[in-house]
């Protein structure tokens, strides 16, 4: 199956040029400029021809942080591997990596096995997976060779939930250790629990249980200390370190003297934090429920910051830390006590919408779009440049993307199996039009076209970014 897409202005981390493309089986096959003529003799062989006219071209959207059909406090989150990469596709993101959740006194392959289970047949786009440790000890550190073996070569730890994931300073040090030995990545969650839940038992027994104290509770500093603490415990050990959904302006400042001083240190933020602020979380009526995630969304001046990280590269990728749960029933078991709240907000939808916002209001550049939303994420976890790029050779995962089109988010017009949209009524320049996965096209005209199974799991290289 050969298709042409002409006429379109294609994207790329160094900005955009009218190209056409030529797609071949699952592969691009080739890049022309429209002055040589060649896409006329492609059409003329081709199955299908897409006028791009007017239109961006660019490489499918990669999500490195979702969590689909997580548990989480009893319940789970509420897209299943086919629902959340369905949404996923709809707002052009035709790659996520999912965290394997390693629950304490079982073995990390064991996950694994469990999260292939999830998806494999189920996933409309590709997939990768990161794994989660939460129980450090001899056997779980063996197992981190079979992991990066089989493809999976990023860890997640936590700093924050003791006694469900949390991990101690000697933990951490010690699966850094290995990390260094096997050229793996430590990915962090970055927040004190310790003293989070301090503070939370006080809250609590105050009387301040609203929402809104998930917030107050949980206050930047601790964030920024615990940025700093795991940096520190990187550096000692030598090992690459990648914080997850930085939020705070005091923990992206650790992370860009860190930087500074060449470490291998790299951060993502997430839209919540660049669109969504604490006012949020004190939506009245429980509202506030809705916008229940960690680390909380902080108050509005730290959006500028975290904006201006994302162009200096102190912050090299915006994912969603998508973790769905529905108002109705699952937000509801923290009435009358926020720490029940289960945490998350969904957004596997609409990250490449929302930083196109970032380019309509001039905060980035078309160029620094495409790299933190799919070239940088492709590199950092290894799938580049099989991912991430429209070249010879690469999988044809293409959106084709109407920068002028209007939509406006909602629960009733989005994908996810969720009952609210955290960006309920906002108003958006540019829609997806066309996605290609794998050079199959999976949204057309308003259409899904996909199927479940048609995503495959994707064994990873190691980050190609370390020095
Ligand atoms: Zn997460």
């Amino acid at each position: 199956m050969n298709t042409v897409i002409r006429n379109g202005i294609l994207l790329s981390t160094t900005g955009a040029t009218p190209a056409d493309v030529l797609v071949a089986g699952e592969k691009v096959a080739a890049v022309a400029a429209p002055e040589s003529g060649l896409a006329d003799t492609w059409a003329a062989g081709a199955d299908r021809v897409i006028d791009a006219t007017g239109k961006y071209v660019l490489p499918g959207g990669i999500d490195v942080h979702t969590h689909m059909e997580m548990p989480f406090g009893g319940t789970h989150s509420a897209d299943t591997f086919e629902t959340g990469t369905t949404a996923a596709a709809w707002g052009g993101t035709t790659t996520i990596v999912d965290f394997a959740v390693q629950p304490k006194g079982t073995s990390l392959l064991s996950a694994l096995e469990a999260w292939h289970g999830k998806a494999a047949g189920k996933a409309a786009v590709d997939y990768g997976f990161h794994m989660i440790i939460s129980d450090v000890n001899d056997a779980t550190l063996k197992e981190m060779d079979a992991c990066v073996g089989a493809g999976v070569n990023s860890f997640k730890m936590f700093m924050a939930y003791p006694g469900v994931f949390y991990a101690t300073d000697g933990e951490i040090l010690r699966a850094m250790q290995k990390a260094k030995d096997i050229g793996a990545t430590i990915m962090m969650h970055a927040e004190n629990g310790i003293a989070i839940d301090q503070l939370v038992v006080q809250a609590l027994a105050e009387g301040r249980t609203d929402p809104v104290h998930h917030g107050t509770t949980r206050p930047p500093e601790l964030e920024a200390e615990a940025t700093h603490r795991a940096i520190t415990l990187a550096k000692v050990t030598g090992a690459p370190l990648y914080i997850v959904h930085l939020s705070a302006s005091q923990a992206l400042s650790a992370v860009a003297a860190a930087r500074d001083t060449g470490q291998n240190v790299f951060a993502e933020t997430c839209p919540q934090y660049l669109f969504l602020s604490l006012d949020d979380l004190g939506r009245p009526d429980f509202e506030g429920a809705k916008y229940v995630a960690s680390p909380p969304l902080r108050p509005v001046e730290h959006q500028d910051e975290l904006w201006r990280g994302l162009r200096t590269n102190d912050l090299s990728v915006v994912s969603t830390d998508h973790c769905p749960f529905c108002f109705k029933d699952q937000k509801q078991l923290g009435k009358g006590d926020f720490s029940k709240i289960p945490n998350g907000i969904p957004g596997v939808e609409h990250r490449m919408d929302l930083l196109h916002q970032g380019v309509v209001r001039g905060e980035i550049s078309l160029g620094r779009w495409v790299e933190i939303a799919s070239t940088t994420p492709a590199r950092m976890f290894g799938l580049y440049p099989r991912k991430g790029v429209i070249a010879p050779g690469s999988d044809a995962d293409i959106v084709v993307y109407d920068p002028r089109a209007r939509q406006t988010l909602s629960v009733r017009t989005h994908h996810m199996a969720v009952d609210y949209s955290a960006y309920e009524g906002m108003s958006i320049t540019g829609r997806v039009e066309t996605v290609l996965s794998r050079g199959r096209i999976i949204i057309t005209g308003g259409e899904f076209h996909g199927r479940a199974g048609h995503g495959g799991f994707l064994a990873r290289d190691l980050c190609q970014y370390l020095t």
